[in-house]
């Protein structure tokens, strides 16, 4: 299938170039996000290879329905940028990697717990800055504390493996409970219960409408004083000017996001010579117990490679008529 690439980086290509030979199939790669500025790029294309600021709304399904493109693989898991009624009407078939690498996503979400709880971000520069004193560097041990889990599913599984390694006493919610955990001794609990019992609480559930916003004011206010916060899952999952009353006020003790809500204007972008006109991230960036990455808990070398293995093995079923074990379900 000839396949137009949208959002493509350099590590992305190194991962793709690296088996295609074994698959019939020609990508383009375009640098060019995917929106309705550029669709008209996937002129003459089988397939279109997407990622997740992508955007796939209505708008963008119905030229790419004009131009006879209805064949669309993500090289991601979540689908919240999918307009899937219209996609669904128009018929789409869509793939995506469902499950690349949750330990990737879940090492990360730990990568900023320890940052935070242990001051290495500031520990770093100090040294840097040739300053060997340890004031105000004071941490906390992980172990014995009790950490929330929102959302079980293959990178919460990762993400709970981990924190019972760690000795903290594991809490749960999701809108199905995972058997297998209760045995390794995480207790499900209603949303509010976790709110008010853990001590971290990081987020892993899809964006849906029901999960949007879900760390609002009324939710933080039911949170420990000084609760630490992580969201590796999607930006608006957390209402972000809500976030930063909390941070004001010291009732969120320490903030660790991969993911923001207006990420798309930002990540992925080398913006170091533009002004930077986002006044809420600029705001987050200015707090000493905030830590905020660009969207990178994905980005492993493993993970790369089963991205572009699974994509690979979508287009094929896509390609022979193959049943799609990865398609997305249309329900909504
Ligand atoms: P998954 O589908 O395996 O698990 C999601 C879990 O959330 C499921 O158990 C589901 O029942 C639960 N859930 C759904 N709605 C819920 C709700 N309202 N309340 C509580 N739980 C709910 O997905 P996953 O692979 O674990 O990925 C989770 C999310 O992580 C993805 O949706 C994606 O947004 C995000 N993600 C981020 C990165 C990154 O690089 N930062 C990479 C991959 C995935």
């Amino acid at each position: 299938m000839k396949v137009a690439c949208f959002s493509t980086k350099s590590y992305d290509r190194e991962s793709f170039d690296l088996i295609l030979p074994k698959h019939a199939h020609d990508f383009t790669y375009f640098e060019a996000k995917l929106d309705k500025h550029t669709v008209s790029l996937a002129k003459g294309f089988d397939a279109i290879c997407t990622f997740v600021n992508d955007h796939l709304d209505a708008s963008v399904l119905k030229k790419l329905n004009t131009l006879g493109v209805k064949n669309i693989v993500l090289r991601c898991a979540g689908y919240n940028q999918v307009d899937l009624e219209k996609a669904d009407e128009l018929g789409f078939k869509i793939c995506r990697v469902p499950a690349y690498s949750p330990e990737a996503v879940a090492e990360h979400a730990f990568a900023m717990i320890l940052t935070l709880s242990r001051k290495t971000h500031k520990a770093y520069n100090r040294i840097r800055d040739n300053n060997y004193s340890l004031e105000g560097l004071a941490g906390f041990n992980l172990n014995g504390k009790t950490v929330g889990i929102i959302g079980t599913g293959a990178i919460g599984h990762a993400f709970i493996k981990i924190a019972l390694g760690f000795g903290c006493k594991v809490l749960a919610y999701d809108l199905i409970e995972d058997k297998s955990l209760k045995t390794l001794g995480v207790e499900y609990l209603t949303l509010d219960e976790l709110l008010s019992q853990s001590q971290i609480i990081s987020l892993h559930c899809p964006l849906t409408p029901g999960t949007k916003h879900l760390v609002n004011a009324s939710t933080i206010e039911q949170m420990p004083d000084g609760v630490m916060l992580i969201n590796t899952s999607r930006g608006a999952l957390i209402e972000t000017k809500s976030v930063i009353k909390a941070l004001e006020s010291r009732k969120i003790g320490y903030l660790g996001i991969d993911v923001y809500e207006q990420e798309e204007d930002l990540f992925f972008k080398n913006l170091s010579e533009e002004i930077l006109m986002d006044e809420q991230i600029a705001r987050l960036m200015t707090f000493p117990n905030v830590l905020i990455t660009g969207h990178q808990a994905f980005l492993t070398k493993e993970a790369l490679a089963e991205i572009a293995k699974t994509t690979l093995q979508n287009l094929d079923a896509i390609a022979s008529g193959a049943n799609l074990v990865n398609a997305i379900k249309y329900s909504y």
